[in-house]
């Protein structure tokens, strides 16, 4: 058993400052076992906690690692940038070379707007949906969350599932009633309710690789139906790539799956580690926000130049040929080893897995509306957390997030962490 002793001590200590002990409720490991870890560093694939416990990392800052921890240019890029002052509330030369790195590569945006964090990005684009479109509802889908603005905190996933809410308090009821939400893959639920509603629809937000229930992937019939419809209708397909962004695709699961939304947003990946979002859209559409038209949105810390650094380095990176391919491929290396070793020993279990995105199940069903249609027994994704970190592999600390493997987790790392992640599955099913 590895010691917790510093990470425990840290943990009493948090909690007198900080609700559960935390800034963001999943790291309070509430539905796994024991003290959350408190990570003092990060190098590649590798984190060490305050007990120096070392972990080959799966959970990447839940998906902005992309290039792992430390990634040396990222970190040089940030220096420089650093050299001159962290904030201007001014433009600068930086947000136009992010915005050119992501905007020349990308079909699916004419124009972007940088914000500080996903969940800004999206409630914007929402904003930005409703201002362009005149209209008041929006249609999410079950499982899919969009971070923690008003409208959106309605059968969500992420730490809401985990927590077994499908909503949270103090959202009025009002602002809830705007919000249609939808079973994901199921085209006839869409139709029926676009037949009723559809000319008071503003947008319909999804995420096209639906990531925070599990890992849920939709038929791309489902998708192109999704998008047809609110074509239709004159409804704005809005793709919440804060996952799949950079991801699954430079151009996220829209260049993935070759669908063409009207608006999108990023997060993570697009921060290079550092707290940035976007969204963005065509042009006609993102004429809309203020100076240039009437929906206002804003942010002091917006377009930072040590975050816009950070991102730059980051996705330059990401941009080389080649990249996505070996990311999928060292995904599946290490996937499909592990899935041939439950299945010989018959276990019911299995990782799912697009891009270097992956999802462990106890199941080899496969989940595509919800996760608990498959999984709603915990107990034996808690003893695999618990055995995993016995030996040395970090995953998030909730079975309905999500991994990611980093450019940093090399063919060398993937098979150390074979063998410890069978032995761990061994001791799960002894129990
Ligand atoms: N949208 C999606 C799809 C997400 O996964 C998340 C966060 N996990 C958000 C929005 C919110 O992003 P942030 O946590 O940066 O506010």
């Amino acid at each position: 058993m590895i010691s917790r002793k510093n990470s425990e001590q840290l943990f009493e200590k948090a909690k007198t400052y900080f609700p559960g002990g935390v800034n963001s409720p999943v790291r309070a490991f509430k539905s796994v076992m024991g003290a959350p870890l408190f990570i003092k560093k990060g190098d590649g694939a590798y984190v060490w906690d305050e007990d120096d416990n070392q972990f080959i990392d799966f959970c990447c800052s839940w998906g902005p690692l992309i290039l792992g921890h430390n990634n040396e240019k990222v970190r040089k890029k940030i220096e420089e940038t650093l050299a001159n002052g962290t904030s201007f509330g001014a433009p600068t030369k930086l947000e136009n070379e992010l915005a050119e790195l992501i905007l020349s590569r990308n079909p699916y945006a004419d124009k972007i707007r940088f914000t500080s964090s996903g969940t800004e990005a999206v409630m914007s684009a929402i904003r930005l949906a409703r201002g362009y479109t005149k209209r008041d509802k929006i249609i999410k889908f079950e499982g899919c969350y969009h971070g923690h603005s008003d409208s959106l905190l309605v059968k969500a996933g992420s730490g809401l599932v985990t927590f077994g809410e499908s909503s949270s308090a103090g959202v009025p009821e009002a602002f809830a009633a705007e919000t249609i939400v939808l079973p994901l893959n199921d085209p006839e639920a869409l139709e029926a309710c676009v037949r009723e509603l559809g000319n008071e629809i503003a947008c319909a937000i999804i995420e096209p690789i639906p990531a925070n229930n599990g890992l849920l992937l939709q038929e791309k019939g489902f998708l192109t139906k999704l998008r047809e419809i609110c074509t239709q209708y004159g409804i704005l397909l809005l793709f919440d790539e804060v996952i799949s962004g950079f991801r699954v695709a430079f151009s996220g699961a829209a260049e993935y799956y070759g669908i063409t939304p009207d608006l999108v947003t990023y997060g993570k990946i697009i921060g290079g580690g550092l707290p940035v979002g976007a969204y963005g859209g065509k042009a006609e559409i993102m004429a809309c926000i203020s100076p240039d038209g009437p929906v206002y949105q804003a942010g002091t810390l917006s377009g930072n130049p040590v975050a816009m650094a950070a991102g730059i380095a980051a996705l330059e990176q990401c941009a080389q040929p080649g990249f996505y391919q070996d990311q999928e491929e060292r995904t599946n290396y290490l996937v499909d080893k592990i899935n041939a070793y439950a299945g010989e020993k018959g276990y019911a279990f299995e990782i799912f897995s697009i891009g270097s995105i992956f999802w462990i199940a106890f199941s080899d069903k496969v989940a595509i509306r919800r996760a608990d249609e498959i999984d709603s027994d915990m107990t034996p994704f808690k003893m695999l957390h618990s055995e995993l970190l016995n030996r040395g592999i970090y995953i998030g600390p909730s079975g309905y997030e999500v991994g990611f493997i980093s450019k940093a987790h090399t063919k060398e790392i993937l098979d150390t962490t074979f063998p410890a992640f069978c032995e761990a599955l061994d001791a799960v099913f002894a129990k």
